[in-house]
């Protein structure tokens, strides 16, 4: 044991101990026998409600509901219960939970038997926003449902999954309007459907106030190590050259490209020239997309060619095009309210960006949806904030048993335009031309370099970005700067003589944007070892300036990462801590239980350039970069330096 384990233990243990105290601490909100604390909501055609077998349970009505008597938190709590629908095909849980002064539904089985998710957020409700899931649910099978509530994310886990971990900073929370609003504060609902609950449960996660002397420090030698990272790396200009170079030399690096594949063979010789360890290629079979030719041209209320963008995965035209006259919606309840109307018609989607993960559902299943209403051809307003007549491009996808549809992107202020014609009572009609198709398959390769531990070298951190790139621009943003970010911390350690305790492993997957085979090939590649991966990083949001990290991972693991986040805040001005660790790659990682973590940076200006032409490497500041890089290292070198592995 070191200093830093020590002091965890001994000063520090009054805050970890006293902090899982609290977490440990289940309070029951239902006693099996009686329906003490739970009132009847007054619901309208309410069924009966009943305690039976040591379980709550609401006989199917239109809505049924209990409401909780008691105190109950707003924010800071977890929320835990099992939940079983008996009989009927609808929601068998609508948790109506407080967020702060907010109130929002928690709906399991909804729409048909099968969504599960949040209402309301910004409007939207729980089978159309960010947070819908879908799962088959069996009648009379129990669902162990968890809820937790911070002023930052909203996170729920089904049968101990996390299923949805939604930022709620910026969104609009609000009930459903209407009867739901009745089990506020705190109330358990079901729609036209008999529901079974037991083992109904919260926790408190506020710690108990300790003095500041008690808080876990970093060791002395730790921090020798991580100062020595950041002072030389902060002001270093190194590595915004290198990216430059990999940018100008080679250009966008789509997968299965020749490009690709000379930019990989350039980094592995330059890695090797570094230093570093292991330095190799693992390869990885993917599938072949080819743009090919494409065009939008505007035949009628006048004649203009338009920019436009493909969307990666989408089948072609036939020759000579598509010529269709146009339907605009913005969202995909009203597609399917007029597909009457959209049958034989090229749909545009244009949905102004809200948030990404909510905006790119019309890039990622629009051309379903539309295919559905019978569309010949989908285009969507392109996922971006900010709009310079740039089309974005990004990965879409088909269903089976829905016919292949073209799908595209314009220029959000085409599809503006376009909108505003069809307003003004002018039908537009436009020709859509494709030659995109899939093309055979190529062999990619994921890179590997390590600087080995000089205690245990056998555990692992993993830290990286994707090499691949979309087809249109530098991929400098995304994601060639989060490569060399990542390079960077391996070859400063190399270059400055500090070797951590463990293994430190840059991974730089392919194929992240069009079907993450890269990182499936690396958890396969890798599964016996998966075990001693202490945790995996990455960074995909871009590096601009750095403002810290996301962990998704035990509590214990969070306490411990404590020190080092504070250390980032005061070195970098990047220690912001919240619970968004998971991105593409390593999100196949976590599922195997390592723990993941995501570098977060001012993202203002990321989506007016994200999968556009105008990627390129003058976007990248060298500054941001260098801090990325540094924030990174340290980070990596504090977690590869602990006496013991990070807890699971
Ligand atoms: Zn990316």
């Amino acid at each position: 044991m070191n200093h830093w384990m020590v002091r965890v233990l001994a000063l520090g243990g009054l805050l970890l101990c006293g902090w899982v105290r609290a977490q440990e601490t289940w309070t029951p909100l239902f006693d099996g026998t009686t329906q003490k604390g739970w009132a009847n909501t007054p619901f309208a055609g309410a069924g009966e409600i009943e305690v039976r077998d040591g379980t709550l349970v609401l006989n199917q009505g239109i809505l049924t509901g209990v409401n909780w008597t008691n105190d109950f938190p707003t924010v800071d709590y977890e929320l835990s219960l099992e939940a079983q629908r008996v009989l009927g095909i609808d929601f068998f849980c609508g948790l109506t939970f407080p967020v702060g002064t907010n109130h929002l539904s928690l709906i399991v089985g909804g729409w048909g038997g099968s969504v599960v998710g949040l209402s309301n957020i910004d409007g939207d409700s729980a089978n159309q926003n960010s947070t819908t899931h879908l799962e088959r649910f069996e009648s009379g099978r129990w669902y162990a449902l968890k809820l937790r509530v911070v002023s930052t994310n909203i996170t729920v886990w089904l049968d101990g999954k996390q299923i949805i971990d939604l930022d709620t900073r910026e969104k609009r929370l609000a009930l459903r309007e209407g009867e739901i609003e009745r089990s506020k504060p705190l109330g358990i609902a079901a729609w036209s459907t008999t529901a079974a609950l037991r083992q109904i449960r919260w926790r408190s996660l506020v710690a108990p106030q300790v003095p500041a002397r008690t808080q876990a420090v970093l060791p002395p030698e730790t921090r020798a190590a991580m100062d020595r990272l950041v002072s030389a790396m902060s002001a270093s200009r190194e590595g915004w050259d290198r990216l430059a170079e990999l940018c100008d030399t080679f250009g966008a690096r789509p997968s299965a490209s020749p490009a690709l594949e000379s930019a990989v063979d350039w980094i592995l010789e330059r890695m090797r020239r570094d230093g570093l360890e292991n330095v190799h290629g693992e390869p990885v079979v993917v599938p072949r997309w080819e743009r090919g030719s494409e065009s939008v041209e505007m035949l009628s209320p006048r004649r203009e060619r338009l920019p436009m963008l493909g969307l990666g995965g989408s089948v072609g035209t036939p020759p000579g095009g598509i010529t269709a006259p146009v339907s605009v919606v913005t969202n995909f309840a009203e597609l399917a309210q007029r597909a009457a109307e959209v049958r034989g018609r090229i749909v545009v989607f244009n949905v102004p960006f809200t948030e990404y993960g909510e905006t790119v559902r019309f890039r990622s299943q629009g051309a379903i949806e539309a295919a559905k209403a019978g569309a010949v051809a989908s285009l969507i307003r392109s996922v971006a904030d900010d709009a310079l007549r740039t089309p974005h491009t990004g990965a879409m996808r088909y269903e089976d048993g829905v016919a292949r549809i073209p799908h595209a992107a314009l220029a959000p202020e085409d599809a503006e335009r376009i909108a505003r014609e069809v307003a003004r009572g002018r039908p537009v009609t436009l020709r859509l031309e494709m030659s995109a198709a899939e093309r055979g398959r190529a062999t990619n390769r994921n890179i590997i370099a390590e600087i080995r531990g000089r205690e245990k070298p056998d555990e692992v951190v993993v830290l990286g970005g994707h090499i691949d790139s979309w087809d249109v621009g530098q991929g400098a943003q995304d994601d060639g700067g989060g490569c060399v970010a990542a390079w960077e911390a391996l070859r400063w350690m190399k270059k400055l003589g500090l070797q951590p305790r463990r293994t430190v492993r840059c991974v730089l997957w392919t194929q992240e944007e069009w079907g993450g085979r890269g990182a499936q090939g690396y958890r396969e590649a890798h599964s016996a070892e998966l075990g001693r991966h202490v945790i995996a990083m990455e960074a995909d949001a871009g590096t601009f300036t750095p403002k810290g990290f996301g962990f998704t991972g035990s509590d214990a693991a969070r306490a411990m990462l404590a020190p080092v986040h504070a250390y980032l805040g005061e070195r970098l001005g990047a220690g912001m801590a919240d619970s968004r660790g998971v991105a593409a790659d390593i999100a196949p990682l976590l599922e195997r239980g390592v723990p993941v973590m995501s570098l977060h940076v001012d993202r203002a200006r990321y989506f007016r350039i994200h999968h556009t032409e105008a990627d390129t490497v003058d976007k990248v500041d060298p500054e941001a970069l260098a801090r990325c890089s540094a924030a990174m290292a340290a980070m990596v070198y504090a977690i590869a330096d602990l006496p013991e592995p990070l807890p699971r």
